[in-house]
């Protein structure tokens, strides 16, 4: 079976190698001659609206996924006429703009944070009026690892902010004091099954995923049906197909989704060795039509992204229980160049594992 991948980033590279045992092949497309699944698997170089490539990328195919959730859903349909396409490409149209998205959580009675569309400086006022302080001022489409966002703490913040990202479509959202951030990486097959992961505690730096923890610490049994029980709604009401993954503050014992992205998640990448099953593997066997996998957790996993630098690799190793990943990417900063995922058997077995990973990182 030959599946095609839009996008050609790490996460495309993590999906071959699961498919590898599984006798799948795998062809990617990207707009980047270096994209790092390029090194493991055939890459076709080209623009997300050039009809004439993507013809060619379909040809031969026997299904069309993504791991990249930038997508135009416009290429996503052109596809589809050619092969099936998984998720379905009304998954990409929810979760593309933050206004549609949280828009969305509501109508299926997912709570989220105030927030407020801003098109123009007025809309700023009133939305600031609306959410109160402080807020945060996010770009609609297109913005990841907080990129495209600014905080408002004060009214005197609201011109500079403006003046940083005014002039496309935005949002003004009210700034959470969550307890934490958790997510969950739910799957759903083609003929209806679903299962669901851990919850997953995850520690962000400006905006980009530093750690997670999986299980998240101290989750109860409450915490974790309320999510799956959200995730259930999104999955079925999409007639989603493959893993999805949605992001919520933690507040009070409550849980607002912040946002969600249909397609592997760099919070699900603990379950490579943390689980009986990858996400990876999950993704597959749901596009693929086969039975999904078991996600119960082999004990205690903490992930670590490395950012922007590069540890010695036989330093990583010495620790007992790492496991490192590295994606092949030049550093540069802020960019996610690999992670280490930390297994232990039990809690304070891995906080140890993590004070000694923490002078190498
Ligand atoms: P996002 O791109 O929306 O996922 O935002 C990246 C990170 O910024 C989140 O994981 C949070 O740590 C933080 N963040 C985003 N929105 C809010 C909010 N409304 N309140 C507090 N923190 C936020």
């Amino acid at each position: 079976m030959k599946i095609g991948v839009l996008g050609g980033g790490q996460l495309g590279r993590m999906l071959a190698l699961a498919g590898y045992p599984l006798g799948l092949r795998f062809r990617f497309f990207d707009t980047a001659a270096d994209a790092p699944a390029g090194h493991l698997a055939e890459l076709q170089v080209g623009a997300y609206d050039d009809e004439a490539a993507l013809e060619r990328f379909a040809e031969g195919l026997d299904l069309i996924t993504y791991e990249f959730e930038n997508v135009p859903v416009e290429t996503a349909r052109f596809l589809q006429r050619l092969a099936p396409v998984y998720p379905p490409p009304q998954a990409l149209e929810a979760a593309r703009d933050r206004v549609v998205e949280k828009t969305f959580f509501r109508s299926l009675s997912i709570p989220t944070p105030l927030f407020y569309p801003v098109l123009t400086q007025n809309d700023l006022l009133q939305g600031l009026e609306q959410v109160g302080y402080p807020a945060l001022l996010k770009t609609r489409t297109l913005g990841y690892d907080g990129k495209g966002q600014a905080k408002i703490a004060t009214p005197a913040d609201a011109d500079k902010a403006w003046e940083e990202l005014g002039g496309t479509p935005l949002v003004l959202e009210a700034f959470v004091a969550f307890e934490r951030e958790v997510s969950i990486l739910a799957v759903r097959g083609r003929s209806g099954e679903m299962v669901f992961y851990p919850l997953v505690e995850n520690l962000h730096q400006q905006g980009i995923l530093r750690r997670s923890l999986a299980p998240a610490p101290r989750l109860t049994q409450a915490l974790q049906a309320q999510a799956e029980e959200y995730a259930r709604r999104v999955l079925l009401n999409l007639e989603y197909v493959g893993v999805l993954a949605i992001e919520f503050f933690q507040v009070q014992g409550q849980l607002l989704a912040n946002e969600m992205a249909p397609r592997v998640h760099n919070s699900g990448h603990w379950s490579i060795e943390g689980a009986e099953t990858s996400q990876f593997e999950n993704h597959l066997r749901a596009v693929c039509g086969l039975p999904l996998g078991s996600t119960a957790p082999r004990e205690y996993s903490a992930m670590l992204n490395l950012i922007g630098k590069l540890p010695e690799p036989k330093d990583v190793l010495a620790v007992p229980g790492a496991h490192l990943h590295l994606y092949g990417k030049e550093p540069r900063p802020g960019r996610k160049l690999g992670h280490v995922t930390l297994r232990a058997e039990s809690r304070e077995e891995l906080e140890e594992r993590l004070e000694a990973l923490s002078g190498i990182l």
